[in-house]
C-alpha cells in the first residue's frame, strides 16, 4: 500500500550522536580551548540550553550555531566573541566529513529498494553538511533525492515541508506515504499533520509515540513493508 517511504537522516540512517561526539572532539582539540571531558560536557549543557531557547523562540538556528561555542569559550575564561565564530565553522566542516551509519542502514534500504519501494530523505540538518555527508555513505545510490530544510525554506514538522515534498516526488496521495524516523516532534508529529502514515524508530528505548508504527531498530520494517 505504500510506495514512497520518506526517512529522517540522523539517529534514523546516519549515526548523528557519534557524529557530533567525534566533529566535537576534532574541532576542540584543533582549537584555542582544546579538548578535555569538563569540556565537552560543558558543550552539551550549553548546546541543550541553546536549543530550549530556540524552542521558545529566543534565538535562530543560525545564531544557536554559533553562539554555543560564544558561551563555551566565555565559560571557560576565553574571549567567545574573538573565537566563537571561527570554532562554529570548523565544528560544520568537520561534521560534513563524518559518514558513520545507523546499524544495518545499508542492507535495509537495499532490501528496501529492491522491493520496489522509492526513497527519499527528508532532514531538518544544514544543506552543507547532510549533503556531504549523504554523498560519502554507501546510501546514496538508494535515494533518489534528500529533501533538506534549509535549501527549502521550511522544515518539519510544519505540514508546508511535506506538501512541497509531494509536489516534488508529483503524487498527492498520502495514503502511499510513509514517514520514518527517530524524532517525535519533527517526523511522527510532521507526518501527522501532513495526513501520512508513520514509523517511530526508538532505538532500542521504550516510547510514547503518535506514530501508525513503532519499530526499534531499522531491520523491524521488514514487519511493516
Ligand atoms: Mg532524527
Amino acid at each position: 500500500m505504500y510506495k514512497y517511504l520518506l526517512f529522517d537522516a540522523d539517529n534514523t540512517l546516519l549515526d548523528f550522536d557519534t557524529a557530533e561526539k567525534q566533529a566535537l572532539r576534532e574541532t576542540l582539540s584543533a582549537s584555542p580551548l582544546g579538548f578535555s571531558d569538563e569540556i565537552h560536557s560543558r558543550y552539551h549543557i550549553i548546546n541543550d540550553n541553546e536549543w530550549k531557547r530556540l524552542e521558545r523562540g529566543e534565538t535562530t538556528r543560525e545564531k544557536l550555531a554559533v553562539e554555543r561555542f560564544v558561551r563555551l569559550y566565555d565559560e571557560f575564561g576565553m574571549d567567545g566573541n574573538e573565537y566563537g565564530a571561527a570554532t562554529a565553522k570548523q565544528y560544520t566542516d568537520n561534521l560534513a566529513h563524518q559518514y558513520q551509519l545507523m546499524p544495518n542502514a545499508e542492507k535495509v534500504l537495499d532490501t528496501l529498494s529492491r522491493m520496489g519501494y522509492k526513497i527519499y530523505i527528508v532532514t531538518n540538518g544544514i544543506t552543507k553538511v547532510q549533503k556531504s555527508r549523504m554523498k560519502n555513505t554507501p546510501l546514496e545510490k538508494f535515494v533518489l533525492h534528500s529533501f533538506i530544510s534549509q535549501e527549502m525554506g521550511c522544515a518539519k514538522p510544519s505540514p508546508v515541508f511535506f506538501d512541497k515534498v509531494t509536489e516534488y516526488i508529483g503524487d498527492g496521495d498520502k495514503s502511499k506515504y510513509l514517514v520514518i524516523g527517530d524524532s517525535e516532534t519533527g517526523d511522527i508529529a510532521g507526518a501527522v499533520n501532513a495526513g501520512m502514515d508513520s514509523v517511530r524508530v526508538t532505538n532500542g528505548r521504550d516510547v510514547q509515540t503518535a506514530a501508525t508504527y513503532t519499530v526499534r531498530e531499522l531491520t523491524e520494517l521488514y514487519n511493516i513493508l
